[in-house]
């Protein structure tokens, strides 16, 4: 198995050179654009990788999916689906036009910005502080690893520049989407951004929602089942932005993408998939992450539909 990981990791990285590094947060410049990784967590306790695989990176947008399970398990699926809600979006993941266009008065899904910032503002907590700390503490268990933290100069650059989702989040306090204090809210979705990882981390999280929210490795049930499931449907209809209809043809797992070049993508009942690759798609997802896993799903037969 690690023999085609590597070939089909050869295979596409001639990919990379068509994208690009993100660089709308400046640290994010310093992302490997020449680096194309993949790690595979399978339910039985196999693990398989190829490529650059050890390469560390934020987690970004890949923590959408984390702090979606987080806060339904704070406030239940009524709640958070009263502010939030489940359409997909033909427009970029910081879009701020569907926000007032729409007439729905709530972001259209928590994976584009608006919607996990919403998210984010759901995660029970005294101080924002104590939200980030039981959203890193949920990282940690959910990847079984507890080094897991914050890359502090991303976390820092991203705060400095993120005027984009400052005005989403300022637009949604007008709304009453947001109820709490919004720099606090911005604080900790800046800081869940920032977790740096590997694909190792992301397959064994991935590997939790392949498995329905029980931790294959400890038998321990750490999300309910009702749950990953609808984070895993929002990962079809949503995850890879306004990419997800093509990636559901051409791949057909859930998955969820972020612009420091990660991948996460789940089999379910099967494996947990994380791919690490910093160049970047116009949409923001990793350009040969996309074609790797269009060749693994491929190979492997992996598509759900
Ligand atoms: N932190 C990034 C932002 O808010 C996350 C976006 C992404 O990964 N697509 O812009």
């Amino acid at each position: 198995m690690n023999e085609i990981l590597d070939e089909i990791i050869y295979e596409n990285r001639k990919y990379l050179c068509e994208g690009q590094v993100a660089s709308y947060i400046p640290e994010l410049k310093n992302g490997n654009k020449d680096a194309l990784g993949i790690y595979i967590t399978t339910l039985e306790g196999k693990e398989y990788f190829g490529g650059d695989y050890y390469t560390k990176f934020t987690i970004q947008s890949i923590s959408k999916i984390i702090t979606l399970a987080l806060a339904i398990m704070d406030n239940g699926i009524e709640y958070v689906f009263s502010k939030v809600g489940m359409e997909p979006t033909t427009e970029a993941f910081n879009s701020i036009v569907d926000l007032e266009m729409k007439n729905l008065n709530k972001p259209l899904n928590p994976m584009i910005n608006a919607g996990a910032i919403a998210i984010s503002s759901m995660i029970k907590g005294d101080t924002s502080e104590e939200a980030f700390s039981r959203v890193l503490d949920f990282v940690r268990k959910l990847s079984g690893n507890e080094e897991l933290d914050l890359n502090y100069n991303v976390y820092v650059s991203e705060k400095k520049t993120g005027n984009r989702n400052r005005s989403l989040a300022y637009f949604m306090k007008s709304t009453g989407v947001i109820e709490n204090d919004v720099e606090a809210v911005l604080d900790v979705y800046f800081k869940q951004c920032s977790i740096e990882v590997t694909c190792k981390d992301l397959s064994k999280i991935a590997a939790v929602f392949a498995n329905n929210g029980v931790i294959p490795w400890t038998g321990e049930r750490i999300i309910e089942k009702e749950v990953a499931q609808i984070v895993k449907t929002i990962m079809v209809t949503c995850g890879m932005y306004d990419g997800s209809g093509e990636f559901a043809v051409k791949i057909g797992l859930p998955a969820k993408s972020g612009v420091g070049g990660g991948i996460l993508g789940v089999s379910p009942n099967k494996m947990g998939i994380g791919i690490v690759g910093p160049s970047l798609d116009k949409r923001g997802n990793s350009i040969g992450g996309v074609e790797v896993l269009k060749d693994l799903s491929q190979k492997l037969d992996l598509s759900i539909f």
